[in-house]
């Protein structure tokens, strides 16, 4: 029968090469070609590839149990890791859900902020309050925070109506407010939305400390998160911090959000937690949160089959113990300044390359047709795109973040790179950068 069946399919692109090896930031297909990973992919590998003592760790796991299930089981990695991130986070952020990535992490926030408000008596406290341009996941809670236009068209009207308020974007400021004063104005907005909507019916604001993917890497202008601690305790709302992609030391401090002096009341962090050696993200939240769901319903009604999942946790110790005995959020805080030089010697003399920005090894650069007006390239030439097929060409991995989106937005690409990148690799990623932008720009007669 076999010819009556369709192919079968998976979420792979067609066309894609076939991966074989990873050591360190190179990553090699079946056909021999070299990549240098200089995005960590999604900014997820913080440690690179194959590293022999986080596998070492997943084996020795493996070889004790898979898998001992939180109801039944709490287990040694599970303690560990649970001890380690509370510690790493500060505060009272101590209490956690661990689970298996990015969307699950924030889907369990959004959770433990309701059943709070429920075990408070406070069931009015329903709505969320996010912003535009982010990205919080592809399940349909983190997907309706999301004000990620181009991956939410499919799903409008069945999304949960959250408002998303401006993005705070020192490059692109709200229409009429200086760049100095886009973290007051924008701040201020959130203060007007909740007083809309009735602070008894709001729960939480939900961003990310940097935007990642739906921003190329947009870092909150200074003294925003400050004044937005302010209005959420002014009010009684959550402060919501997803860091899954901007936390974990990517931006050279371990918990993003260190930088601007402010603790959330829940945070999500994912990606760089596990290091992409097997899927691991956590929902950490603090001791006061903790109280009244401790105390009405014995705890987080947030648990999956894999919550907490025994390897999982086991990689993720690894990769933290790694992170910690060498000093690499620290090298990372030192490195990413370093590394934004470098990238900017290489790009020189490019006049469409409008802002390179970020913290840390968490870089963005955004291309611009015309630098003074901050006009975007036309949507239809997808300039991103392009960036991304002759980078891939040129044996560089990077992660394009979108195009031009309304005229709002340009064409962003995000350089993360594995927080061990030895300078050679780094300045070799710059210099593969330029080439490829260089060609990408021609490609679309720029
Ligand atoms: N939040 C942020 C800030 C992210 O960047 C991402 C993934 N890029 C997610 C949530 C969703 O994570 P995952 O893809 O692991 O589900």
């Amino acid at each position: 029968m076999a010819g009556d069946v369709a192919e079968s399919t998976s979420v792979a692109a067609a066309g894609l090469p076939k991966i074989a090896w990873g050591k360190g930031l190179v990553l090699t297909d079946v056909d021999g070609k070299h990549y240098l990973d200089g995005s960590g992919g999604p900014a997820v590998y913080c440690l690179g590839h194959g590293n022999e003592e986080v596998n070492q760790a997943i084996k020795d796991q493996l070889d004790r149990i898979a898998h001992g299930y939180r109801y039944n089981f709490t287990s040694d990695p599970l303690e560990e890791l649970t001890e380690r991130v509370g510690r790493l986070c500060g505060g009272t952020l101590r209490q956690m859900v661990f689970v298996s990535g990015g969307s699950e992490a924030v889907e369990s926030a959004l959770k433990l902020a309701l059943q709070y408000f429920a075990a408070r008596g406070e069931m009015s406290r329903r709505r969320f309050i996010s912003r535009e341009r982010s990205w919080h996941g592809n399940t349909l809670g983190a997907l309706a925070l999301s004000g990620f236009r181009e991956r939410r068209l499919s799903f409008e009207g069945a999304l949960v109506d959250v408002p998303r308020l401006s993005p705070a974007n020192i490059y692109r400021p709200p229409a009429g407010v200086a760049p100095e004063d886009v973290g007051a104005a924008c701040a201020q907005e959130l203060e007007d939305k909740i007083l809309e909507l009735g602070p008894d019916k709001v729960a939480a604001f939900v961003f990310e400390p940097v935007v990642g993917a739906a921003g190329g890497v947009v870092p909150a202008p200074p003294g925003y998160a400050r004044k937005v601690r302010e209005i959420c305790d002014r009010h009684g709302v959550l402060m919501i911090a997803d860091e899954v992609m901007c936390g974990a030391g990517r931006c050279g401090t371990w918990r993003a959000l260190e930088h601007d002096g402010v603790f959330p009341d829940i945070m999500t962090v994912a990606k760089g937690l596990g290091g992409g050696y097997l899927p691991l993200g956590a929902a950490v939240y603090s001791d006061r949160v903790a109280e009244p769901i401790n105390a009405v319903d014995g705890g987080p009604q947030t648990g999956h089959t894999f919550t907490g999942h025994t390897t999982a946790c086991a990689a993720g110790v690894a990769v933290q113990r790694i992170v910690e005995r060498e000093g690499l959020v620290q090298r990372v805080a030192v490195k990413g300044e370093e590394f934004k030089r470098t990238l900017a010697d290489a790009l020189h003399g490019i006049p469409y390359v409008g802002d390179i920005r970020g913290r840390g090894f968490f870089t963005g650069i955004e291309i611009v047709a015309d630098r003074d007006s901050k006009e975007p390239f036309p949507a239809e030439k997808a300039l991103f795109l392009k960036i991304r097929a002759r980078a891939f060409a040129n044996g560089l991995i990077c992660y394009p973040s979108g195009g031009n989106v309304d005229g709002i937005k340009g064409d962003t690409v995000i350089l993360a790179p594995p927080y061990n990148a030895t300078d050679g690799e780094l300045s070799e990623i710059a210099g593969r950068f330029a080439v490829s932008l260089r060609q990408a720009l021609a490609d679309i007669g720029a």
